[in-house]
């Protein structure tokens, strides 16, 4: 442990590897499948038997009392949207979350998807939310601190004006989904009194995950209890992945 946080050992980590490469797959074979008119719910099922293949546990399913195994979030959806039979139609962005348990160990990765063509405003947000993710990656490097992720995030998105979500956050991930730290997706300015801002350190796994809107910041929850939307209805876009702070600089588990 080191200030709260769980240091992970090379062989634990050769495990977060194998969980985390299995969901890379299984979004890979969502991904493929994502088509105009194909259902929210043919997408979950791909990646439960893709997962079960595998011979590892879709991690999201039943947990907190979560209903299905992806999480699934179309257009102003921003994470945790419940697969129904739900036809995906051109133009639309979908989010698929998703995370598996190997050996007792998590990986936790999302994209977001073009459904067909999409607009260029929305082509222009998936793909700058990827490229933050990428910048907040670049920072896990040891001696840094967290705060370091979030201003690398926040840096890349504030020239465009998106809004970024502050209610849901990255993570330390291991034996547990969600371990500490909380790793925001902004700058410390931002952040709420007393938010421990400790030094990276070889070992830490951490989940980094942008979800950056279009307009506002400010998100709600919909009545069924799970599904997150922008209040103003505009889009939301997500990436995630599964990292590993190592002495040789970041090294992103759930790719190849
Ligand atoms: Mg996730
Ligand atoms: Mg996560």
């Amino acid at each position: 442990m080191a200030g709260g946080i769980e240091i992970k050992t090379q062989d634990e980590i050769a495990y977060m590897r194998e969980a985390s490469l299995i969901v890379y797959e299984v979004l890979e074979a969502m991904a493929t499948a994502v088509a105009p008119g194909v259902t929210l719910e043919e997408l979950d099922a791909i990646a439960e038997r893709e997962t079960v293949k595998r011979g590892a546990i879709c991690a999201f399913k039943g947990l907190y009392g979560f209903p299905k195994a992806v999480c699934i979030s179309v257009n102003e959806q921003v994470v945790h949207g419940i697969p129904t039979r739900r036809k995906l139609v051109e133009g639309d962005l979908v989010k698929l979350d998703y995370g598996v348990i190997k050996h007792g160990f998590y990986g936790d990765s999302a994209r977001t998807v073009h459904v067909g063509k999409v607009s260029p405003e929305a082509a222009r947000l998936v793909e700058e939310t990827r490229l933050a993710l990428e910048k907040g990656i670049a920072a896990m490097v040891p001696g840094n601190r967290i705060s370091d992720i979030g201003t690398a995030i926040e840096g890349h998105v504030a020239p465009f004006g998106y809004g970024i979500v502050r209610d849901y956050v990255g993570h330390g991930i291991g034996k547990k989904l969600h371990e500490d730290p909380q790793v925001p997706n902004y700058g410390p300015a931002l952040w709420s009194r007393g938010q421990p801002n400790p030094r990276l350190r070889p070992g830490m796994v951490l989940a980094i995950e942008p979800m950056i809107n279009l307009g506002t910041h400010e998100v709600e929850t919909l009545p069924d209890g799970w599904t997150v939307v922008t209040r103003d209805g505009k889009l939301s876009c997500h990436w995630e992945h599964t990292i590993a702070v190592t002495d040789d600089g970041p090294k992103v588990l759930s790719r190849p």
